[in-house]
């Protein structure tokens, strides 16, 4: 425990790491609450069995700068239970999910907020919140559990608000560099919650969407691709490749098509040394957490390829979060986002241009700014 603050404590955080371990259930855990400045560690739990303290701490660090930038009133945390979901029944996998939830009542909702995340959903957060005994316990929750009785005013991920945050800071982004979205043509990595989601905002805002891949490979039509047609095809042949008409390309070949915007939204480091000279897109929407690294996003800005962060981009997930944490319906939900996405969107750019610094860096000084600034009032 002392090896690991020794690691990563810093100004920021994090406040506190709690290992947690149930004899009866066998269960264990890891919860890192980063900052709470702005009130309690917003992040979602995640279920793998290789989860470590160091990627839970690095992805709590993450949920600090995002909910600082849309300016919610949450910090930053993130939860993990080590198990193999894989291999355990969906019993088990529930029994694990409710005794994590009752070790970490002593500092949830007061100071962490869970969320789905990796192999976690909204049955998952439905038993957490049981078993925390706050419906505050958690986000994500299935559209019947409600803060307000009477009310369905759960938010499960199924209403796609990350997937439409990023087309609303794709639309600023767009504005910003002069590019019709009305002509543009688009290329989106992945094709699952976020992606498919992505696919569809884009395309209802009249953007030509020619590429799509998932993991089985990259559908490619210069003409443009439909979503209703891409969506029937992914759920009855269980991937993009089958759609018609369409050319079959690798999966990487997407970062090298000729088109204006790249939307990556599956996998990490998608662009790298070896791939980015030959992007040829005016503009990337992060839409995956990391992406990019941060020494190719300033290769590609050297170039004047504008690259939209990710704790930008896809602060969709949290904001919707922090809607269901307040009781909204959905539209008072879509509201928000949209609100928020285009402001911090077009808040960075001019931050960026104000200071001739680079994208992730004028957020990353802008959420520094806000927390500083909170600390000493
Ligand atoms: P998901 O599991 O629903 O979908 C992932 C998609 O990526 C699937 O279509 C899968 O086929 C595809 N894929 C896998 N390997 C691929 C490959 N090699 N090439 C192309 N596609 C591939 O996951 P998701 O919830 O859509 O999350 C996607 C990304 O967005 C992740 O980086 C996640 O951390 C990030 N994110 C998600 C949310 C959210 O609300 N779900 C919020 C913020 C960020």
């Amino acid at each position: 425990m002392i090896i690991d603050i020794e690691k990563f404590a810093d100004e920021w955080g994090p406040e506190k790491t709690l290992y947690v371990y149930d004899p009866k259930t066998g269960m264990k855990g890891i919860l890192v609450i980063d900052n709470t400045v702005f009130g309690p560690g917003k992040g979602g739990i995640r279920m793998l069995p290789t989860i470590t303290v160091e990627e839970i701490f690095r992805l709590a660090r993450t949920m600090t700068w995002k909910c600082a930038l849309a300016e919610l009133p949450f910090g930053g945390a993130k939860s993990g239970i080590i198990a193999d979901p894989k291999q355990i029944s969906k019993g088990r996998k529930m029994e694990l999910v409710g005794a994590f939830s009752r070790a970490l009542k002593p500092v949830c909702p007061k100071s962490y907020v869970a969320a789905p995340d990796i192999n976690t959903g909204e049955e998952e957060m439905a038993v957490f919140a049981k078993e925390n005994g706050s419906i505050k316990a958690c986000t994500g929750k299935p559209a019947e559990m409600c803060v307000k009785p009477g009310v369905k005013c759960g938010i499960p991920h199924e209403y796609g608000s990350t997937g439409f945050g990023v087309v609303q800071a794709t639309l600023i982004a767009a504005n910003y560099l002069g590019l019709d979205v009305g002509s543009a043509t688009v290329a989106v990595e992945g094709f699952g919650n976020v992606g498919s989601f992505v696919v569809e905002y884009l395309i209802n805002s009249g953007a030509k969407v020619v590429a799509v891949s998932d993991s089985k490979g990259c559908i490619y039509n210069q003409k443009g691709l439909e979503y209703e047609r891409l969506l029937k095809v992914k759920k009855e042949m269980l991937s993009v490749v089958n759609y018609e008409p369409g050319k079959v390309v690798e999966k990487r070949e997407l970062f090298e098509l000729p088109v204006d915007i790249i939307i990556p939204a599956a996998l990490p480091d998608v662009i790298t040394n070896e791939n980015v000279d030959r992007v040829k897109a005016k503009m990337i929407v992060e839409a995956a957490n990391i992406p990019i690294s941060s020494e190719i996003e300033d290769v590609l800005q050297k170039r004047g390829v504008l690259v939209i962060p990710d704790i930008i981009a896809n602060a969709g997930g949290v904001i919707s979060s922090y809607a269901e944490y307040r009781g909204y319906n959905p539209t008072q939900m879509f509201h928000l986002v949209q609100t928020k996405i285009r402001r911090n969107t077009r808040t960075i750019l001019e931050y960026a241009e104000e200071n001739k610094l680079g994208l992730r860096e004028s957020a990353l000084n802008i959420a520094k700014e806000r927390i500083q600034k909170a600390r000493k009032t």
